[in-house]
């Protein structure tokens, strides 16, 4: 089984993501026909929408305020409760394979800046080599502009297009990722939930998998992707669980996002708080489905 998203947020998906996000489905399910297992699923999916430029990831990824594009990925197993993630990372295509590098050629979980890209390039990761990929000097309308710009940090959130999916292969491991290039108008620096364990995404095979999209400042301070994997593991259905995890988003401190959510048995949910939320799922009978919305 896998799951797919590609952001949530005020603007409908157009007829291109939905493709790609299609493309994506088949093939993370190819791979777990092919006995590998929902990690490279969950990889090869997310890969897939970060190289198309299509999502704010990889390299369609939103730009910083001084004009760097620096990203966010995370990815975790739910057998061994492995994980690995980077922020802030600059100039890599993929930076969902940067976490993995992390998780598996690393004792961290999260490496920051340029030491998370030193260990990107060093283990000769594909660089992104498209406009705003790297610094350019700020000038000083540029500056006003962002000075003015930071003070409605907030004001601009409405489309998101991060990306993410869950797996569950066949010995019955799940695995959940996302990567993103952040929020519109952020300060420099700035790093969301994504790449935060327990935040963004969350995997344990006692529980589920949880891939999470919206404004990060949210998501973090009710820790969404953990909560709801532990809200499943006593029990709750996928559906269940997602409701009443975004509901509290919504509630308590008037958050907005969306989630993938896929239990150990198979079952799942896609919920969100904003009007859209381009995802789909796919199980390997008839065809991967894919929708602007869920209900
Ligand atoms: N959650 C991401 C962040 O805050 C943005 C998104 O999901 O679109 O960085």
């Amino acid at each position: 089984m896998v799951l797919i998203h590609g952001g949530a947020g005020d603007r409908k998906p157009n007829a291109r993501q939905r493709r790609c996000l299609t493309e994506a489905l088949a093939a993370g399910f190819q791979i777990l026909q092919s006995h590998m297992s929902a990690l490279e699923a969950v990889e090869a999916m997310i890969r897939l929408l970060e190289g198309s430029g299509l999502f704010n990831a990889g390299c369609g990824s939103r730009l910083q305020l001084d004009g760097i594009r620096r990203m966010d990925a995370a990815i975790m197993e739910g057998r061994h409760l492995q994980a690995g993630a980077v922020a802030g990372l600059e100039k890599i295509r993929h930076p969902i394979s940067a976490a993995r590098l992390v998780m598996e050629r690393t004792k961290h979980v999260l490496l920051v800046g340029r030491h998370a890209t030193g260990l990107a390039r060093r283990f000769k990761l594909e660089l992104d080599v498209s406009a705003g990929s790297s610094a350019r000097p700020t000038s000083k309308s540029d500056t006003r502009k962002n000075k003015k710009n930071t003070l409605s940090v907030y004001e601009n959130l409405a489309q998101y297009d991060t990306v993410g999916a869950v797996a569950l292969d066949r010995e019955g491991t799940i695995a959940a990722g996302a990567s993103t290039g952040g929020i519109s108008q952020m300060l420099p620096g700035r790093v969301g939930d994504t790449p935060l364990i327990g935040c963004g995404v969350y995997a344990d095979n006692a529980g589920g998998g949880v891939s999470m999209t919206g404004i990060g400042e949210t998501i973090i301070r009710l820790a969404l992707a953990k909560q709801i994997a532990m809200d499943l593991k006593q029990g709750a259905n996928p559906p269940l669980a997602t409701r009443r995890a975004l509901r509290e988003l919504v509630q308590r401190i008037q958050g907005a996002a969306g989630a993938l959510v896929l239990a150990a048995d198979g079952r799942y949910a896609i919920g969100h708080t904003t009007r859209w939320m381009g995802a789909g799922y796919w199980r390997g009978r008839g065809k991967p489905v894919v929708a602007d919305r869920f209900g």
